[in-house]
């Protein structure tokens, strides 16, 4: 058993019984690396940078489900339209519409999720809640998107309060949606520093880098 294996299996026992799915995140993180969580049974991974996430969809097996963290720009849509799983990263109407036209040309249906800017310190991406009901009432026009749900990332801080408030706000806005929607069921939020709380707070899909491959350079 590895270091990077052990890990995983231990967070993973952790999360059994919760209903809440473990995405290890593997950007900048060599193919040898994801070959042995693979090893061990994963079949979820998580990249942030497009060319890398298809690259690594050439060289390892094909009965895995790859995830897209990372921003999103409208012309790459088409190099990962073919095979992605889910897309947790749409912050804007024009890059849903981008995903929707791709995902008909690969005739498929893409799976996808909001991402809310949810933190207090400003520096990370997302949309506004605000923008949200423009966006599901647009959806009926989006046959191959199904949009799953929302994402969000915390504020980086070792202030509880601070994340707890994000995550709870996250947890509202998605409960209060999910009423009028019916595909939802994906709330995506918790990474390294503060899954175990998001999973207190309501999250169903954590997105981990850090804690299970180590540290990135
Ligand atoms: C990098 C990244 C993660 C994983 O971060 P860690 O802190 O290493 O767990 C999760 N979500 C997103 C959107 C990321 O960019």
């Amino acid at each position: 058993m590895t270091e990077i294996q052990q890990r995983y299996l231990d967070i993973s026992t952790q999360l059994q019984n919760k209903a809440v799915t473990l995405v290890p995140v593997s950007k900048l993180k060599p193919v040898s690396d994801l070959q042995e969580l693979y090893d061990v049974e994963c079949r979820i991974f998580g990249e942030n940078y497009v060319q890398e996430l298809t690259e690594k969809y050439e060289q390892m097996p094909k009965d895995i489900q790859w995830h897209l963290l990372g921003h999103l720009q409208r012309n790459k849509v088409k190099y990962i339209a073919p095979f992605v799983s889910l897309i947790h990263s749409v912050d804007s109407l024009r890059l849903l519409q981008e995903i929707d036209k791709q995902a008909k040309k690969n005739n498929r249906i893409i799976d996808c999720l909001l991402q809310l800017f949810i933190a207090e310190e400003d520096t990370k991406t997302g949309m506004d809640a605000e923008e949200l009901p423009e966006i599901l009432a647009l959806l009926p026009e989006l046959s191959k998107v199904r949009v799953r749900g929302l994402m969000g990332i915390g504020t980086f801080t070792d202030d509880i309060a601070v994340t707890t408030r994000e995550f709870q706000q996250l947890k509202r806005i998605y409960d209060e949606t999910r009423q009028t929607q019916t595909n939802w069921d994906i709330l995506s939020m918790g990474m390294s520093g503060d899954w175990q709380l998001a999973v207190e707070k309501g999250s169903t899909m954590v997105r981990l880098g850090t804690s299970i491959f180590g540290a990135r350079q």
